[in-house]
């Protein structure tokens, strides 16, 4: 409708009779019908409005309306958890005897749905590896419904080409799903490039000041019908508290994003040829493998890096173990920046040869670059370098 930054702050609930000019927080678990034949007509969907909490409510309904507007998406339901929108994607739209094809670097959960939770109902799912591209149709299979892609990736930054996936999934009828988490709908909108439903865990950089857990799943109208009917009866509806506050980080965003991106390209920079590192990964460093593909796609790299440090897992908690300002936590995404270790916690499962097919070595390291001083985070990552070696 209006430019981002205008949507995300002036798509509002409607005021109530109270004229307030922040959206109030709806906490109510039901709405109250004038008459039985309204009941009546809503519980027909003949009229709209709300019903009931887990079906949609004033502060859902503006988190979602403000995330299409960024998305260019038509319709959506927002969720719990970002795990919430990732299964109920998958769920809502697939059934016995489909088959998914995915590309093999995905946020751990998504991984473990795949591989350990959709097989139980005969749900079954192959990885493509996106160095292969070329090859993917030989992955396709006659019940392949859907194609599940992460990108950038988490942790490894991989980038997948977001035309080529529209154009494969149309040439194959699938239903070509994207988690847009790490890019954000500011930087990133797969729906542009033929993306039938974009997922995000909310919890990360649109929270972005790590206090609550969320996730949307957004799409085309006749696809997200389906996804509704499968959450109302379900639910794994987001409550009016958290959808509250994700609605106000909406307002946001724009100004945040540019931040995080700004401070994590010096991050990357700085660090880029430094002794201590093998490698420093950011989308829109020269260096990514996949840069061209990054500029093309994205408006900004992003707010994560990752650095391989020299001397693997034992000089990795090494500098961890030195780190004075940026906490050491699980989350992404936060104002605060955050260190993780992925290869001795997040994908410590995987053996050294898995980890290495998605891009984990021993020393690598991801940063989740916030909103502090640039100078401040730069310091603080040199210090640890320096007493870890
Ligand atoms: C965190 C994350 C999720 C899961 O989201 P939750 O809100 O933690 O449930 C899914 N995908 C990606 C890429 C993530 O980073």
């Amino acid at each position: 409708m209006s430019h981002f930054e205008t949507d995300a702050i002036r798509l509002n609930a409607s005021k109530s009779n109270q004229r307030e000019h922040s959206a109030p927080l709806y906490l109510t678990s039901s709405f109250t019908f004038d008459s039985a034949e309204e009941a009546r007509a809503m519980f027909a969907e003949e009229i709209p409005g709300n019903i009931y909490s887990r079906y949609a409510n004033p502060n859902s309904t503006e988190l979602i309306e403000k995330v299409c507007a960024a998305e260019g998406t038509e319709d959506g339901i927002a969720t719990a958890s970002g795990m919430a929108a990732m299964f109920g994607s998958m769920a809502a739209l697939l059934q016995q005897g489909d088959h998914i094809l995915a590309s093999r670097s995905l946020f751990g959960s998504t991984h473990q749905l795949l591989t350990r939770v959709f097989p139980k109902w005969g749900i079954i799912s192959t990885y493509g590896d996106i160095s292969d591209y070329k090859n993917w149709d030989k992955l396709i299979q006659a019940n392949t419904k859907m194609l599940f892609i992460e990108t950038p990736s988490n942790p490894g930054l991989e980038i997948i080409d977001l035309e080529w996936a529209g154009q494969f999934a149309a040439a194959h009828n699938l239903i070509l799903v994207v988690d847009n988490c790490f890019a954000t709908p500011y930087l990133q909108q797969p729906a542009k490039w033929g993306a039938h439903i974009v997922t995000h865990s909310a919890t990360k950089f649109i929270d972005g000041q790590g206090r609550v857990l969320g996730g949307l799943i957004l799409g085309k109208k006749e696809l997200i019908q389906e996804v509704q009917f499968f959450s109302r009866h379900t639910g794994p509806s987001i409550s009016p508290f958290n959808a509250w506050i994700l609605a106000k980080s909406m307002e946001t965003l724009a100004v945040r994003m540019d931040r995080h991106c700004a401070n994590a390209l010096a991050v990357a920079e700085y660090f880029q040829d430094s002794a201590d590192l093998d490698f420093v990964k950011y989308p829109f460093l020269k260096s990514h493998p996949q840069y061209d593909l990054a500029k093309k796609q994205m408006k900004l790299g992003g707010g994560i890096i990752t650095l391989t440090l020299k001397g693997g897992i034992a000089r990795a908690q090494r500098f961890i173990d030195q780190l004075q300002m940026i906490s050491v936590t699980a989350n992404l995404g936060d104002s605060r920046s955050i260190i993780t270790h992925p290869a001795s916690t997040t994908h410590s499962k995987l053996s050294e040869e898995e980890r290495a097919k998605v891009g984990i070595s021993d020393g690598l390291i991801r940063l989740s670059v916030g909103l502090e001083h640039q100078e401040d985070i730069i310091k603080d990552v040199e210090r640890a370098l320096e007493k870890s070696r």
